[in-house]
């Protein structure tokens, strides 16, 4: 039997609609970008090695710190245009070697995935959006046709080598996660290494050079946990820049049959029903994946609620 839990059209932390048009069309605009950033409408934050201020407002919510643009910091930075919201308001990033000092006690430094569960989704939208920026511009300051320096164009979404004129682009790895089930229904969870005792997750690999998506969840199942893949169902998908990752979630369909870990990547794997996981997570015996991560939401939805909490 196939689940579609009612839940299955809800929006997956990271990649909510948040209602920023990115206006991709003003980038290049430099008068257009002038005159927003501006603007005394306009709001910008800094980011800084993957974080940003945030703070708890008097209600009880988590915002990230937002300035006017003439409180800015603006030497030494490098300003990425993030988009404008439906009210017209325009977000820039600044991004700079370190985050200013806190403007009061209340804000604090965070990176996304401490802040991705307590953001608005127009907050987790813009800073998701500077933390992928940021770290393609860190990890891309050289230019890959010829070795000499790269300087940034195009508020921030381009790279230009100045001695070959060669354009780079942003770069997204894409990485398929897939949550394997069989045909009585059970979830195939598997754990590496590396993880804390008893955390249990979906398999998850990257897309090889010209491989399709679902080839790519067929590969790394049968690599991984030697279970063979009949049915790939897309599910959603995730930005995950870490530094670069896209991750695309899916549920795999597989004949049942005993896992054959690799040894490698994954230590063991263990098929569950439903009552098995949660006895197994009533027990401790097993951490099963939460927070924002599309591992959880992709556990959640099979398993019909949501998991227990636990570290992510
Ligand atoms: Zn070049």
């Amino acid at each position: 039997m196939r689940t579609t839990p009612d839940d299955a059209v809800q929006p997956i932390p990271l990649t909510g609609t948040g209602g920023i048009d990115r206006c991709a069309g003003y980038r290049l605009d430099e008068a257009w970008l002038g005159a927003a950033w501006s603007h005394p409408s306009t709001r910008v934050f800094v980011v800084s090695g993957g974080q940003a201020l945030i703070e708890e407002t008097a209600d009880g919510r988590t915002e990230l710190v937002l300035m006017p643009s003439f409180d800015a910091p603006l030497t030494e930075a490098h300003r990425y245009f993030l988009g404008a919201d439906a009210d017209g308001v325009r977000y820039f990033a600044l991004q700079k070697d370190a985050l200013p000092g806190r403007m009061d006690e209340a804000a604090r430094p965070a990176g996304l995935r401490e802040a991705a569960p307590l953001l608005s989704e127009r907050d987790n939208e813009l800073l998701v959006h500077a933390v992928a920026l940021e770290n393609w511009q860190r990890l891309h300051r050289f230019c890959s046709r010829c070795g000499e320096r790269t300087v940034i164009a195009a508020a921030g979404h381009i790279r230009r080598c100045q001695a070959c004129g060669a354009e780079h682009y942003p770069r997204t790895d894409p990485a398929v996660i897939m949550l394997v089930v069989d045909e009585e229904d059970r979830a195939l969870l598997g754990r590496q290494l590396h993880w804390p005792k008893g955390r249990f997750s979906t398999l998850a690999g990257f897309v090889e050079p010209g491989e399709s998506i679902e080839q790519a969840v067929v590969r790394e199942v049968a690599e991984e946990v030697g279970v063979v893949v009949e049915e790939v169902e897309y599910i959603a998908s995730q930005p995950w820049p870490f530094p670069s990752s896209l991750m695309l979630g899916f549920v795999a369909h597989a004949a049942s049959s005993e896992p054959v870990v690799d040894g490698d990547e994954i230590e063991q794997a263990r098929w569950f029903s439903r009552e098995e996981l949660r006895a197994a997570m009533e027990s401790g015996e097993v951490l099963a994946p939460s927070g924002v991560s599309i591992a959880a939401r992709l556990v959640a939805r099979w398993y019909g609620k949501p998991l227990v909490s636990a570290p992510w």
